[in-house]
């Protein structure tokens, strides 16, 4: 009683026919709605494995064919039960889809379920690298409220605040390159060894605050220059 497609969940008892199945929404003996084991992740859900490069259009006939599958109107004539547990199964679907379909998203989800997401002690620190840049941005933005408040001449600040934003999304394209390298290390790794794993994990976590530090401080330029 194996089936490949789903052999990374592990097989639970079918409240209805009382099997064990390998299943993971429907029971692989009796066809019935399972109910939805608290283990189980987005990833289980769609009967994937913990990858980072997933081939959107793959994803999404998947989340197609399971929303058809899991869909309540299936279920209008089943038992109550049967009947919450479509809703139950088709709204996990849904947070799923939506947490693994954003590249950054998935990765931020692959690292909380790993119990590898930690995000920076000092969160509003500018990494080593940027606190000089960070320093001036900071600076040019004090100068443009203080031109706001006295009704100064605001066309040179934000002019430089306009090529001091291009700059850091230019660092934030650069950080998304990474990701995507590093992302591809973790597919290559998979079944690797758990020490390269977790080497891998911290990057990853650390190329997300470095993405988070950098994508707040680009939002606060754009709200100055409004
Ligand atoms: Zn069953």
């Amino acid at each position: 009683m194996t089936s490949p497609s789903t052999a990374t969940n592990p097989p639970l008892v079918c409240w209805s026919c009382h099997e064990r199945t390998f299943g993971t929404h429907f029971c692989s003996s009796c066809g019935k709605l399972l109910q939805l084991p608290q283990a189980l992740d987005y990833f289980a859900l769609f009967e994937m494995p913990r990858k980072l490069c997933i081939e959107m259009s793959e994803l999404e006939q998947k989340f197609l064919q399971l929303s058809w599958k899991l869909h309540p109107d299936n279920f209008v004539n089943a038992t109550e039960q049967e009947r919450e547990l479509s809703l139950k199964h088709s709204s996990e679907l849904n947070d799923a889809y939506r947490a693994l379909r954003d590249p950054v998203g998935r990765v931020e989800y692959l690292l909380g379920i790993e119990g590898a997401r930690k995000e920076g002690e000092h969160k509003q620190q500018a990494p080593p690298e940027l606190l000089e840049e960070v320093f001036e941005l900071n600076e040019s933005l004090d100068e443009l409220r203080e031109a706001k408040a006295s009704g100064g001449d605001l066309a040179v600040l934000k002019t430089r605040l306009e090529s001091a934003e291009k700059n850091f999304q230019d660092k934030l394209g650069q950080v998304d390159a990474q990701l995507r390298v590093t992302a591809r290390e973790w597919d290559a790794t998979l079944q690797g060894d758990p020490a390269t794993r977790k080497k891998i994990m911290a990057q990853l976590n650390e190329l997300l605050n470095r993405r988070s530090y950098i994508r707040n401080l680009v939002t606060n330029v754009q709200k100055e220059l409004l």
